[in-house]
């Protein structure tokens, strides 16, 4: 694996790769690498020739500082995880390298109305700074597939809207959650969790799972509100659990074949979020 920190570097590298017509795969990520990112490389892996993955824990989507400072950066570990997955390319550039004095961000307000709703209300300003650190990488990278996992299922969207109106010729792949034994979604933030909030927060998957045993017309909406109250009990803080459109992510107001049911919970000292698409089972 090649390891770059230097914008111009890489972009010489991507140049030269161009040239040769080679497919470049791309999945950008904010490093503390755990199963759910190396399953998008797997994937990136099967479709492409060039794999190339980003380390970037980008100041500009952070909206509580805290969480900014304490994400975890355990590059040496990140750096042997990528090598073992076969990645081709790794992209670790600093701050500085990014964003030098202007952390002018691009702005999301004109993206739909689901840009306001969920992650959107909850964490004011994230998507603006998402869409301004992808759209710097993939001018950088320049990749013809782009992977992004459905864990963050709503950022999948913004993404998809923003290769739609500036960069027509990527083609992006939804990948799926990858969980751990108890169902838990994988994620950076789940090292904060103790051993006891790692086993609670289990409940999360287990809600949606509610949701989607009870996916018909007269039964979704009392398992939702029975979802609903069970996570609203300590420990949890709820913050919102809506079963909403594919697309608009509008709650539903009456019940549709395909739906997602999407949950964002505050467990002690670490937020959680996960989803899951609803359609009929036979
Ligand atoms: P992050 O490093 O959290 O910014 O995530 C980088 C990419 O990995 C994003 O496209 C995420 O949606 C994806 N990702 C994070 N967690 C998981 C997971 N548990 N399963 C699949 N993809 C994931």
């Amino acid at each position: 694996m090649i390891l770059f920190q230097s914008t111009s570097d890489l972009r010489s590298y991507i140049s030269e790769q161009k040239a040769k017509n080679l497919r470049i795969g791309f999945v950008p990520t904010m490093g503390a690498l755990h199963a759910g990112h190396l399953s998008l490389i797997k994937i990136a892996r099967q479709k492409c020739d060039l794999v190339v993955c980003s380390i970037f824990v980008n100041p500009t989507q952070f909206n509580v500082a805290s969480d900014l400072e304490t994400y975890p950066r355990p590059l040496s570990n990140d750096i042997r995880l990528l090598s073992e997955g076969f990645c081709d390319v790794l992209f670790n550039p600093s701050v500085d390298e990014v964003y030098g004095n202007d952390f002018t961000k691009d702005s999301s307000d004109d993206y739909g109305s689901f840009i306001h709703l969920l992650e959107g209300a909850s964490r004011p300003g994230h998507f603006d700074g998402v869409i301004t650190v992808v759209k710097k990488l993939f001018l950088l990278v320049q990749p013809d597939e782009v992977f992004f996992g459905q864990k963050d299922y709503q950022q999948c969207l913004v993404i998809q809207t923003l290769i739609e109106r500036n960069f027509p010729f990527i083609n992006f792949n939804l990948c799926p959650i990858a969980r751990e034994n108890n169902g838990l979604a994988m994620s950076s933030r789940n090292v904060r969790l103790s051993k006891e909030e790692f086993e609670l927060a289990s409940d999360l998957f287990k809600n949606l799972t509610h949701i989607l045993t009870n996916w018909k017309e007269n039964a979704w909406l009392d398992a939702l509100l029975e979802a609903r109250t069970f996570l609203s009990k300590k420990p949890f803080e709820l913050e919102y659990l809506e079963v909403c459109d594919q697309f608009t992510l509008e709650p539903l107001k009456a019940f549709k074949p395909n739906a997602i049911a999407l949950v964002a919970v505050q467990l002690g000292k670490t937020r959680l979020i996960d989803n899951l698409l609803l359609k009929p089972t036979l």
